[in-house]
């Protein structure tokens, strides 16, 4: 059956929108790749959007096309600038403008106020960093050749006022295998299911959770525009949601807000998203609400954390569709959205409810674009108000960094025999480059410096709070204190959207001190924060490194893959003021070794300690590890990746067939299951029981099912003859339930109004004795969401507690509700399986390859000691 023909509001805005005639030369999308952008079951991908802004480049004077880098996967990653051709030449003027107001320190009112006359709001325009979401990939050209063949009134305005970068894909290498994929099932029975695994090729949907600590390619080369080249000063990132509430998300947001926004910035967003709303509800649009489900207290992802840094960040979600391909909803299929839209009806925050029917790819399109032109027409209204406010607000930040206390964050070096310095220095200065992408500034204390609290020694790093971005460092160096939101008061805890805590010190494993007296040190900033080293003396029988250093393990994969022998210390050693603990690392002195420990300064950044005999120590080997990679998409998994290559970690990735055969699995050492149910594991689904309805698309007969119960069958077997699994987060219910592994989650069935910690950081204590915790300080915060948390069973043979919650005082950041169910139970344990071993994480060790202060507890777990 023919659908029906969308919304009559199409029409009317394609023939208002249509370019003058004398400008006809360019082709429009449509005209060049033959079909309107957004047609149903039609979808450009990548290659053709790079094509296009090739042509656009040429053929326009309003539009520069940049590569900007390169992906993770190798693609270009575009960033086009649109403004009017006359202003083309000036762009680096209007750099230079945007970089004096977004520092503001050097810039007196009177400057500021000819500069703000001078410059041209900024706006940047972030799409489809969700590859699924693929409307806005398909809505990039087309708005380009508008904005570059338009010669209407509206148009004119905005590209005298505003520069307009627009980034086509923050996510290019999933655009191309969304529609690769897309284009291979369309015409089966799988048109438009779901994308199976990551569309990030490590990340997935997590790629928009790492807006503060950039680990991706992606994220880094945005971060390059946003806090040093260009400090747009709005920043608009589309989405696209479920497709059974409203149409069209646009803030204000949800609460609870985030102390650290300045509360201008929070009403300056609530007002463009009610303009929008207004706007878009005048062209006669529907179904749009605001104020539900979306917050803006999590720091991580692309549309909020500018918001941080007094820019307005403005994030929509519009109702998906099957990626290409048009559903239908009847009425009665329209629902609510969390308890701020409870049923889907006309309110204050959705006063025109859509009436249902067909939803297109060619319909969100619109929305998008309507609204992109709305946050346009604001930002050539009020460019002096916006670019003031920014102004203004970085002035104040820098004023309250040198009059509020803490005046500064100061991180101090390590120094051999003192204990009071950096556990893991490696940790400290990673802290400090992630801060740098975002262009925090960090200095180097050429003195002493005077905490308010005691001294630390000169050369420490010092991160000064009197910076334009003040309540971006001050938000990821200190704790969180979520508030406690209930449903309704006396009732269950409200999901946060996310985490509710991302404290970078915590999570890195860093020593950070706030400074609460004025700063008085002498400074001098530095560009790549490092740690001075001394140079690998070449008279030695074998170094020493302690494994607390975590660029230790980066040097020792390095020298296994040469072939080149490493041993692990059997005993603990006094080495002049340092104690090395057993399981360092010993490395024997040879030539080879030598030449790649040279290099050890600036690759690895450890401190090499030369002995002139080498102690007494076991050889270490690398285990061969698999990580398995279901087609229900796990980011856990993909994450793990990352830090596997980004730690030297050779692995190999294990797919649901590849467990129907236990001499498949004998051929590694380790099994690595990421954190995910039972369910995903076993069948391949999110929940148990979940049938497919009728009409809802199969996934290709390839990605579809689990390890199956032969898979569950052939692991046991594994783990009885003597293989190692590590069990991630809520992976270990499957140990217990689908193994027989003998523990118990002691949080299995409670209520969320019992238990509650969706993303929390806990204290728990370690058994030093254990080699999982090598290199690691007697007490470790730890990264939970929704995680098991264990007690152990009796039987013949020995089990390991090896973290464990103390009896008391848990929390160190974001919110738990019931702690005193983690009092005294296991956060770690090691259990013996036959001739096997199962490794229980009640927590997440590598969370989104963000939490450096616990990685080592899965390193370790990951060399064999002959
Ligand atoms: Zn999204």
């Amino acid at each position: 059956m023919r659908p029906i023909r969308c919304i009559p509001i199409c029409l009317i805005l394609s023939i208002a929108f249509l370019p003058a005639q004398s400008n006809g030369q360019i082709k429009s999308p449509e005209a060049y790749f033959g079909h309107v952008m957004g047609a149903d079951q039609r979808l450009i991908d990548w290659k053709q959007i790079v094509e296009y802004f090739q042509y656009l480049d040429q053929g326009s004077e309003r539009v520069l096309v940049e590569e900007l880098g390169q992906t993770t996967m190798g693609k270009p990653f575009l960033m086009v600038t649109i403004t009017a051709a006359e202003d083309m030449p000036r762009l680096e003027r209007f750099k230079e403008i945007q970089r004096l107001i977004g520092r503001a320190e050097a810039l007196e009112p009177g400057e500021a106020a000819a500069l703000i006359k001078e410059g041209k709001t900024v706006v940047l325009l972030t799409l489809n960093i969700h590859a699924t979401e693929i409307a806005a990939s398909q809505e990039s050209v087309e708005l380009a050749w508008e904005l570059a063949t338009r010669t209407d009134q509206r148009v004119r305005d905005i590209l005298d006022n505003v520069i307009l970068l627009m980034v086509p894909s923050v996510n290019p290498d999933g655009q191309q295998m969304v529609t690769d994929y897309y284009n291979e099932t369309k015409g089966t029975e799988s048109e438009g299911a779901s994308f199976p695994g990551l569309y990030h090729y490590y990340a997935g949907h997590d790629n928009n959770r790492d807006w503060f600590f950039f680990n991706l390619a992606e994220s880094r080369l945005t971060a390059k525009v946003l806090y040093h080249d260009w400090y747009p000063e709005i920043v608009y990132d589309q989405h696209q949601m479920g497709s059974n509430g409203a149409r069209f998300f646009v803030p204000p947001y949800q609460d609870p807000i985030n102390p650290n926004v300045h509360p201008r910035i929070t009403a300056a967003v609530n007002m463009l998203g009610n303009y929008v709303l207004s706007g878009l509800t005048d062209q006669g649009f529907t179904g749009i609400v605001t104020g539900t489900r979306f917050n803006a207290y999590y720091e991580g992802t692309m549309s909020k954390t500018p918001l941080w840094h007094n820019r307005l960040g403005i994030l929509s979600e519009a109702a998906s569709v099957r990626i290409a391909s048009p559903t239908y909803h009847p009425k009665t299929s329209l629902q609510s959205m969390s308890q701020a839209l409870s049923e889907h009806q006309a309110q204050t925050n959705f006063p025109h409810p859509w009436s249902g029917g067909w939803w297109r790819l060619r319909d969100i399109i619109e929305y998008e674009k309507a609204a992109t032109y709305a946050i346009l027409d604001l930002a050539v209204t009020y460019k002096t108000r916006y670019k003031t406010t920014f102004y203004e607000l970085n002035r104040e930040a820098i004023e309250k960094g040198r009059t509020e206390p803490p005046y500064a964050w100061v991180l101090p070096p390590d120094l051999p025999g003192d204990h009071t310095g950096q556990h893991d220095p490696n940790a400290a200065v990673e802290l400090l480059r992630r801060l740098r992408y975002s262009n925090v500034k960090v200095y180097r204390a050429k003195e002493p410096v005077n905490t308010g609290a005691g001294t630390v020694p000169a050369g420490s790093f010092v991160i000064p709070l009197s910076q334009a971005n003040r309540p971006y460092i001050k938000d990821l160096m200190e704790r969180q204190h979520y508030p406690d939101m209930r449903l309704y008061p006396g009732g269950p805890p409200m999901p946060p959207y996310d985490l509710t805590t991302w404290s970078l010190p915590l999570m890195m494993g860093v020593k950070a001190l706030p400074v609460n007296i004025p700063l008085t040190t002498a400074l001098e900033e530095v560009d790549d924060p490092a740690w001075d080293l001394p140079p690998v003396s070449a008279n030695a029988k074998a170094y020493l490194i302690g494994r607390r250093w975590l660029g230790s393990y980066r040097l020792v994969n390095a020298l296994l893959k040469a072939g080149q022998k490493v041993h692990s210390l059997t005993e603990p050693l006094q080495v002049g003021d340092e104690t090395f603990p057993a399981g360092s690392f010993v490395i024997p002195a040879g030539k080879k070794s030598l030449n790649l420990l040279r290099k050890a300064h600036t690759t690895y950044e450890v401190r090499l300690t030369p002995m002139s005999s080498a102690p007494e120590s076991t050889p270490l080997k690398a285990a061969r590890i698999a990580i398995y990679g279901p087609w229900l998409p796990s980011s856990d998994e993909g994450w793990t990746r990352y830090v596997f290559d980004n730690f030297g970690f050779d692995y190999s990735l294990l797919r649901n067939k590849d467990f129907a055969s236990l001499g498949n699995l004998k051929r590694y050492d380790v099994i690595i299951m990421p954190s995910m149910g039972t369910s995903q594991i076993v069948d391949g689904r999110r929940g148990r029981n979940q049938e497919e309805r009728i009409g809802d698309p199969p996934l290709p007969e390839k990605y579809r099912g689990g390890i199956g119960k032969e898979g569950v069958k052939n692991l046991k077997r594994y783990l009885l003859d003597g293989g190692t699994v590590l069990f991630f987060g809520r992976s270990g219910d499957f140990a217990i339930d689908e193994l027989g592994v003998p523990a118990r989650n002691v949080l299995k069935d409670v209520k969320n109004e019992d238990f509650f910690a969706p993303g929390t950081i806990f204290q728990v204590a370690l058994d030093s004795a254990s080699p999982l915790a090598r290199g690691m300080p007697a007490t470790t915060p730890i990264f939970f969401i929704r995680d098991p948390v264990y007690t152990l069973m009796a039987g013949l043979q020995p089990h390991r507690e090896t973290a464990v919650y103390g009896p008391t005082n848990a929390l160190l950041s974001g919110w738990v509700l019931g702690e005193k169910r983690l009092h005294n139970k296991v956060a770690l344990a090691e259990m013996t399986t036959g001739k096997g071993r199962a490794v229980l994480y009640g927590f997440r060790v590598q969370n989104r390859a963000q939490t450096w202060g616990t990685f080592k507890m899965l390193f370790n777990a990951l060399y064999i000691e002959d």
